[in-house]
């Protein structure tokens, strides 16, 4: 038999598209028409629950779920229901399939139109009524009524509120995104790389951070290797990394540092000062992103800059107590520009989407932040797996 390279693909796929179907579908032991959710029922402990998909209201859109990126929000809310939201499924960073429709779903949040089979991404829901919603509509992280999906308390008319589950349901008023030119990578770290982006975007907006910036990166946790590739995309070149692991140092340098610092090896704040100072004519950093929730990381990272520099604060997503600073030498003196950041704004998606496809260009290994992903029945071992500091990134795979 004569076979050309066409056929040979075409075969190779036929194949490959077997094989797929039959594992795709063991993985997912749900029953027809029944969703299952991992259900934080008490402390540390997520319960598996099946519940009947419901019928779509003409708002609604339903989505398998592909995966999702576990964050610090989850594990903290794991661990001591700070935010006392309990019973509920957790799961912001979510992104799956659309595989029905409300009948007045035409387009996405960006008016691209959107279809079934389309890739799905969520984002923030701001109420437009209080008091910062009216008076900073461009500002809708502000609003205190800010809500997301994967964390809101569970109810019995909806239960499919998470992404730590195998569909959900997306109704009216939330923001949503086709994605379809991400990789499920790429769409399960695009929360994280708008948290970034906005930290970037607050930065600028101090009027201290530059292209030819000397940039100091302060902790090495998802944040801040996520800013770090950010700053690269951006184009500052010269970006200091502060952290005390090796393997997260080395990867901030795959995703652009050009300097890195492990503070175990620098142990004093003189030898860390010194350190920046060597990497920026002794001159100290123009601008600094604080992404460290250590209140003692947030008082040293002042002595950092230079008189005239940045700083913008974005670590602190949880109340970890009071960090002390000198306000005579590390504010007023130095005429440092302070400025703090919290989660995003909707609106900023769509340049998100943008840095993700740039950094891809670039060459960024950002997937490879991805170390762990466990399955919905896993949801517990994902969580202690976060807390031990082991790997970078945590997601949970359908
Ligand atoms: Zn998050
Ligand atoms: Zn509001």
């Amino acid at each position: 038999m004569d076979l050309d390279q066409h056929s040979i693909e075409s075969i190779v796929r036929q194949v490959l598209t077997k094989l797929k179907e039959p594992a795709q579908e063991s993985a997912l032991s749900v029953k027809a028409g029944m969703a299952q959710v991992a259900m934080l029922e008490s402390l540390k402990n997520f319960a598996i629950r099946e519940y009947p998909i419901p019928e779509l209201e003409d708002d609604d859109i339903l989505v398998k779920v592909e995966g999702c990126g576990v964050c610090g929000t989850d594990v903290h809310e794991w661990k001591g229901d700070p935010f006392g939201y309990i019973p509920l499924v957790l799961g912001h960073e979510g992104t799956g399939e659309i595989i029905g429709l409300g009948r007045n779903i035409k387009k996405d949040s960006q008016g691209n139109p959107v279809k079934v089979g389309d890739k799905l991404v969520t984002s923030v829901i701001s109420c437009g009524e209080c008091p910062n919603c009216l008076l900073h509509p461009e500002s809708p992280q502000l609003c205190e009524n800010q809500g997301v999906y994967g964390l809101i308390t569970d109810s019995p008319r909806n239960h499919l509120t998470g992404w730590f589950a195998s569909h959900i349901v997306i109704k009216k008023g939330s923001t949503y995104f086709v994605v379809n030119e991400l990789s499920l990578d790429q769409r399960m770290l695009l929360e994280l790389a708008a948290v970034a982006v906005h930290a970037v975007q607050q930065g600028k907006s101090t009027g201290r951070l530059h292209f030819d910036s000397r940039v100091v990166v302060s902790g090495c946790g998802p944040v801040g290797l996520m800013v770090t590739a950010a700053l690269r995309v951006a184009g500052v070149g010269e970006i200091t990394v502060i952290d005390g692991s090796d393997q997260r140092l080395d990867f901030a340098r795959q995703l652009g540092a050009s300097h890195i610092i492990n503070f175990k090896q620098t142990p004093t704040l003189d030898g860390r000062i010194q350190a920046v100072q060597s990497v920026t004519r002794g001159q100290g950093a123009d601008f600094a992103f604080q992404c460290t929730g250590n209140p003692q990381a947030a008082s040293d990272v002042y002595k950092f800059i230079r008189r005239g520099g940045g700083l913008c604060e974005m670590g602190f997503f949880v109340d970890n107590g009071n960090a002390t600073i000198n306000p005579h030498f590390d504010l007023c003196k130095k005429e440092i520009a302070l400025v703090g950041s919290w989660t995003y704004g909707a609106h900023e998606y769509p340049l998100t989407i943008a840095f993700l496809k740039r950094a891809k260009e670039l060459g960024l290994p950002l997937e490879r932040m991805i170390t762990h992903r466990f399955p919905l029945g896993k949801m517990n071992e994902a969580m202690e797996t976060n807390l031990s500091m082991q790997g970078m990134k945590i997601a949970y795979v359908s």
